[in-house]
């Protein structure tokens, strides 16, 4: 499914997600930057919005997918690979002071507060 095209036109160069006053063209600040660079329209014919919002899908769905795999291996490795470690210098989320903290649900807690229920 395609997305829906946005109300106001965006900037049809990737990356550039500035507001553009005629669709298919390039927003003021590509233009000043690029000049004559994008000048060239193959076919002569500006991508539609519908075209571009679809090609950015397959972008957006292209990154989507690689932040999931990130994730997952996230997942793997654990973020709770130090819970139960005790460390000195560390932010306890309670205080906010530097101190000699254990990993508790993936926070740092002091001893003090540790103790303090
Ligand atoms: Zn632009
Ligand atoms: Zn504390």
């Amino acid at each position: 499914m395609l997305p829906e095209p946005e109300l106001f036109a965006r900037c049809p160069l990737p990356g550039c997600s500035r507001f553009t006053d005629v669709q298919g063209q390039p927003c003021d600040d590509c233009r000043k930057a690029f000049g004559e660079m994008i000048a060239h329209t193959p076919g002569g014919a500006p991508l539609t919005a519908a075209d571009q919002a679809a090609r950015d899908a397959e972008t957006l769905a292209a990154y989507s997918g690689h932040t999931a795999i990130i994730a997952a291996a996230v997942d793997q490795t654990g973020d709770d690979a130090d819970e139960g470690v005790t460390r000195s210098n560390q932010l306890c989320w309670l205080c906010d002071q530097r101190r000699r903290c254990t990993r508790v649900d993936g926070r740092w807690e002091c001893r003090d507060c540790a103790t303090v229920v």
